[in-house]
């Protein structure tokens, strides 16, 4: 699993540096250990709550040897990764009751949006799946046209009304296909810009709105895009994204060229919407499903 292999060297890495001469977990090591997860960009309150689980573990058994330090921290992240991703979904797929099942991406410029909707759509495609998109990130020339190659490449049809249309526009056209030509998915690409929150939640409720012309409940799902190898930039735009609309699932990115995988943790813990896809490299099928007993796996193996 190439992709997260650099996340697994980092974690299990530092802490078996951290243990070495030790025998017992005592405040030392825990101190080590809750630096180790915060470096790692877990977040410092998620950091904070593992530690104190921990803690009081080891309160319990008075001795617990340095050795069962992985596996009492697996556990643990484990337990709360559990919490966030109880419907945890095993393969690329959606609903079969909602068709079309419409996906709203969002998420700021440069994350891999456009890049995770045309992984995204290949995974769809090879499962049988009709798949429309819409190149609803009319703010930037190369969205467009990034998407539109993404849809030849995989063989998809792109929605596009060129640039500095208005993306609503786009979006009903994307609905109305996906309902006349009887597609299973439709994926909606969005303008990232972050910058100005009202205007950032008025386009998407615009959005919404003219999908809902055509698909009474759509969207069915709001995917946030996050990039992994930003740390705790990725944190702070989860929480401006989920201020701003009502996310339902995240796709975290770049987790191949970081050694930060920790910040899924984080994430989860804080939002608790569950991490549905993984990016780990620029090639189609770097995407994964999330399964959290092979991130935790990953981790701390
Ligand atoms: P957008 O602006 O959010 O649509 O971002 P793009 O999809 O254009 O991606 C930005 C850059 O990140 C591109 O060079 C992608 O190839 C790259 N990228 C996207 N996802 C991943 C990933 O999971 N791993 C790596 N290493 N690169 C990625």
């Amino acid at each position: 699993d190439k992709g997260l292999e650099k996340s697994k060297e980092s974690i299990f890495g530092k802490i078996s540096k951290a243990i070495i001469g030790k025998s017992k977990v005592d405040d030392e090591v825990l101190d080590d250990l809750e630096e180790i997860l915060i470096t790692s960009d877990v977040g410092v309150d998620t950091t904070i709550k593992i530690i104190e689980r921990i803690e009081s573990r080891v309160a319990r058994d008075k001795y617990t040897n340095v050795t069962e330090l992985d596996k009492i921290l697996r556990e643990e992240v484990a337990a709360l990764l559990s919490e966030n991703n109880s419907e945890n979904i095993s393969d690329f797929e959606v609903p079969q009751n909602k068709k079309p099942y419409v996906i709203l991406v969002v998420g700021v410029n440069g994350v891999g949006k456009t890049t995770t909707i045309g992984k995204l759509s290949a995974q769809f495609k090879k499962r049988g799946k009709k798949v429309i998109l819409g190149a609803a990130d009319t703010f930037r020339a190369a969205a467009v046209d990034q998407l539109i190659l993404w849809g030849e490449r995989v063989g998809v049809p792109v929605i596009s009304h060129g640039m500095n249309t208005d993306p609503a526009s786009v979006a009903f056209d994307a609905a109305k296909q996906g309902v006349e030509q009887d597609a299973d998915v439709v994926i909606i690409d969005t303008a990232g810009r972050l910058h100005n929150k009202v205007n950032l939640m008025n386009e998407l409720t615009k959005i919404k709105r003219v999908i809902q012309k055509f698909i009474p409940e759509a969207p069915h799902e709001v995917l946030l895009v996050l990039d992994g190898s930003t740390g705790q930039n990725a944190a702070i735009q989860a929480r401006e994204f989920t201020k701003a609309t009502d996310v339902s699932s995240l796709a975290i990115t770049k987790l191949d060229g970081t050694a930060k995988g920790g910040v899924v943790i984080g994430i989860s813990d804080e939002f608790k919407i569950p991490v549905k896809y993984i990016g780990v490299g620029e090639q189609v099928d770097d995407l994964q499903v999330f399964n959290k007993v092979e991130f935790v796996d990953s981790l701390f193996k």
